[in-house]
């Protein structure tokens, strides 16, 4: 193993300019010892003062990837043991993610019909939600939303 001159950098997973929208969220500060929790409590590991011994991305079974970075072998085998990660992309597929954000747009609507108490409004928007719901519903029914855990790969 050549060493990289490079430092280990972990910290972009806890944060949203970390490959956010492959870990879902799952990758909290409660995953990681209280030393490693930094003081906003938001990032999920600390900095970490080691060379990296690779470049890894994160990768699931049909090869949606993240962005390339540099790991100890501890943070590596760290990252992949705590994070029960499933791949976003695959259990949010574009059909999923337009129905949670119609699903968004027919709450606020919902919100605004109490609001003014509209009551017609208000039904028609309670089975909208529904609808949208069932429609997900079946969609992981058809196996079109599949959790998938990610693993890390190392890349050159
Ligand atoms: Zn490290
Ligand atoms: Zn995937």
């Amino acid at each position: 193993m050549s060493l990289l001159h490079q430092r280990c950098d972990p910290y972009g997973y806890g944060t949203d300019r970390g490959p956010r929208h492959l870990m879902g969220g799952v990758f909290g500060p409660e995953y990681a010892g209280s030393d490693l929790v930094l003081e906003d409590g938001l990032h999920g590991i600390g900095v970490c003062e080691r060379q990296a011994d690779g470049w890894f991305v994160m990768q699931c079974p049909v090869a949606h990837t993240g962005p390339r970075m540099p790991l100890c072998w501890q943070h590596k085998v760290m990252i992949e043991r705590r994070m029960a990660a499933t791949c976003t992309a695959c259990v949010m597929p574009p059909e999923s993610r337009a129905l949670w954000e119609d699903q968004r747009r027919a709450e606020e609507s919902l919100r605004r019909a109490y609001g003014a108490r509209d009551e017609q409004a208000v039904a028609r928007l309670k089975a909208l939600i529904e609808d949208i719901g069932a429609q997900q519903v079946e969609l992981t029914r058809r196996g079109l939303t599949p959790r998938r855990p990610m693993k890390l790969v190392e890349v050159s």
